[in-house]
């Protein structure tokens, strides 16, 4: 089932729900894509009608982030719980060991796909990582060409939004993959090159105060959390 929060339109599951869907999508015969907006990109989807519609015109709208699901809270509509992109992203590595299905791995600076892709076979040995590029190229054309000729079943996008949500989106038709995924940062969370935070802070949803301690420049980026909050009040409380 689906949730308007703030016009963004959240598929509310759980992260077994969300599995399950990634197995029923990859057993089918469609091109999906699958965006998991965290609370920065909610509040640039509030005036940005073309990015709301990237992000709805996805098959999965999964809630990366604390922000998002207490937004829902708010307004009376709660999400059944955050499912992390990097999380979910987890979970379809193990999901491509069970069936042997290939993964491609898109973006981050050079060197970056290579160390997240060793880091992803150490914990899943049976990963059939079928190939990588990294996230700074001109030509979208050849890297098309070449996830094409690697025959991923999943592409992890990790440009970036809203560039990862472009590229899927304008690439949809041509891409013969069965899954792809936005997932910002990911690849460098996998990597170890930035570290999650400590799993106290994940609890209690302070994973942003982590960031922020780590990278202040993220600073003015982070301040679009509390005007997204302030909107969602805005809109509770004129109804
Ligand atoms: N990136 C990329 N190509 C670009 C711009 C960014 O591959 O042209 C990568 C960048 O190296 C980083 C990720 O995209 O790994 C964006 O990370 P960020 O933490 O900013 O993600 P977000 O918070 O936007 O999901």
């Amino acid at each position: 089932m689906k949730l308007d929060i703030m016009g963004l339109q959240f598929d509310n599951v759980t992260m077994d729900e969300a599995a399950a869907r990634a197995e029923e999508i990859l057993a089918g015969e469609k091109t999906c894509y699958a965006v998991t907006p965290n609370a920065e990109i909610a509040y640039e989807a509030l005036h940005d009608e073309k990015l709301r519609a990237l992000l709805n015109g996805a098959d999965l709208v999964l809630p990366d982030g604390a922000g998002v699901v207490l937004a829902s809270k708010l307004l009376k509509t709660p999400l059944k719980q955050k499912v992390a992109g990097v999380d979910f992203a987890d979970r379809l590595l193990s999901i491509l060991e069970k069936t042997g299905g290939g993964l491609f791995l898109l973006g981050s600076k050079p060197g970056i796909a290579e160390l997240a892709a060793q880091k992803m076979l150490e914990k899943h040995p049976e990963l059939h990582i079928c190939g990588m590029n990294d996230g700074y190229f001109r030509d979208e054309a050849p890297v098309i060409e070449k996830i094409n000729a690697a025959k991923p079943d999943v592409l992890f996008v990790c440009l970036g939004a809203p560039k990862q949500e472009l590229f899927m989106k304008n690439h949809l038709d041509e891409l013969h993959v069965r899954l792809m995924i936005g997932l910002g940062g990911s690849l460098d969370s996998f990597a170890g090159t930035v570290k999650r935070a400590p799993k106290w802070m994940i609890r209690c949803n302070l994973e942003w105060l982590y960031r922020l301690i780590k990278e202040p420049k993220r600073f003015g980026r982070m301040l679009r959390l509390p005007k997204y909050l302030f909107a969602v009040l805005g809109k509770r409380i004129r109804g």
